[in-house]
């Protein structure tokens, strides 16, 4: 048997066969609160499903492996998986976070700070001079978003964690917009990895779920003591369906890839749109930190409408093959409006200041063929444009 496997082959067999009762070929389902003592002081490998449990130890040990991690931690959401990171921290300590950042990570940082339980700079982190002066301020944590929900900014994840480790902080990496199948943090040079696993790596936007992956087993022990003792570990259901998405990342992923960058080419032509911001076109202003950093561009992209948030709506309500929906990193397409959705728990100021404004539509790109998402687009844009009518809904047959 190799020893050094392919990502692909580890996503796709991690686990697989390995049944000891029956041999069955999926690696069956532990729905269980608790496990029969062997007898008196006598447990046996597992206890109790908080501390532990099968199902939800096949996930950590394959998004481990995928990561090139020492260990995983699997959380009920990835929110639990940031904040599982930020409670290990006390009031001395400072934390540099992106200016950018998914506004649920910045309400977050900013609910601890107001209780004192830790301190928080929100940085461009893109911007070196701002960068290094947070880091004269010895912080304890940088939390790096790249690509940066929504506008796809890319920040260089070595030329970070060298100078932060330099100053002897702990870099934790949320790598949910690009997954492993097309980024590996800890290679990187990050210490942690976190992920939403709601997203592609689940994929089927049926679990809400998160991880931790250490590259350090010492911390990742530690983590996943502390994880039991406030109760934040994943359910094993949860944990089931995440490694049964987990088999099909790769080919889901460079699909949804392939279609978001036909997607991206076909907008940044398109007169009814400002800006187009997806990494893999060569006018992204990190087009070729992306090509190093990244195995690929993904299959997230946002882009600004002309005519601002009135267009934004007419767009958002004339979609059909696209959803307008939170989330994103399933198999079906998605629109998303972050000034009134996923970032509207942002300050006004905030956003202005992330770059966040009325017109800025985020797509999630999904399985669909690429025409039938291209032709919704296009009637979409013609009817926030004006140039038709909404189309009518009435069905027929
Ligand atoms: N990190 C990023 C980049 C996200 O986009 C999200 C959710 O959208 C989260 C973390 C939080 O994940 P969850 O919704 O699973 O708690």
């Amino acid at each position: 048997m190799a020893v050094h496997l392919k990502p692909e082959t580890i996503a796709a067999s991690n686990g697989i066969g390995t049944d000891p009762s029956f041999r069955s070929i999926a690696p069956p389902i532990h729905l269980t609160s608790t496990f029969a003592f062997q007898g008196f002081e006598s447990a046996g490998t597992y206890e109790y499903s908080r501390v532990a449990n099968p199902s939800r130890d096949m996930l950590a040990d394959t998004l481990a492996k995928l990561e090139g991690g020492a260990r995983a931690v699997i959380t009920s959401s990835g929110m639990a998986a940031i904040d599982l990171v930020l409670s290990r921290l006390g009031s001395d300590d400072l934390v540099i976070a992106p200016h950018d950042c998914y506004s649920g990570t910045q309400r977050l940082l900013m609910a601890r700070q107001e209780r004192r339980h830790l301190n928080v700079a929100f940085v461009d982190q893109s911007d070196s001079a701002a960068f290094e002066a947070a880091l004269s301020h010895t912080p304890s944590l940088v939390l790096v978003e790249t690509p940066s929900n929504p506008l796809l900014r890319v920040v260089d994840i070595r030329e970070i964690s060298l100078s932060a480790k330099a100053r002897g902080a702990k870099v934790a990496v949320d790598n949910t917009f690009l997954s492993p199948a097309l980024q590996k943090p800890v290679e990187l040079g990050a210490d942690i990895v976190i992920h939403s696993t709601t997203k592609y790596l689940n994929g089927h936007s049926d679990v809400v779920g998160g991880a931790v992956v250490l590259a350090d087993p010492i911390l990742g022990d530690d983590l996943a003591r502390w994880a039991n003792v406030r109760g934040v570990t994943g359910a094993p259901f949860d944990a089931y369906l995440t490694l049964r998405g987990i088999r099909t990342l790769f080919a889901r992923i460079e699909r949804q890839q392939r279609s978001a960058g036909l997607i991206a080419e076909f907008l940044s032509g398109h007169h009814g749109v400002v800006a187009t911001h997806y990494p893999g076109l060569t006018s992204h202003p990190n087009f070729h930190l992306a090509r190093r950093q990244q195995r690929g561009a993904g299959a997230m992209l946002s882009f600004e409408i002309g005519g601002g948030i009135q267009a934004a709506a007419r767009f958002a309500d004339a979609v059909s093959v696209f959803t307008l929906a939170e989330s994103l990193g399933g198999v079906e397409s998605l629109v998303a409006h972050p000034a009134t959705m996923t970032h509207v728990g942002m300050s006004e100021e905030a956003r202005r200041l992330a770059g966040i404004g009325g017109g800025l539509l985020r797509l999630s790109v999904g399985l669909e063929d690429a025409g039938d998402l291209i032709a919704d687009l296009e009637q979409a844009l013609d009817v926030a444009r004006g140039v038709i009518q909404r189309p009518s809904t009435t069905f027929t047959g």
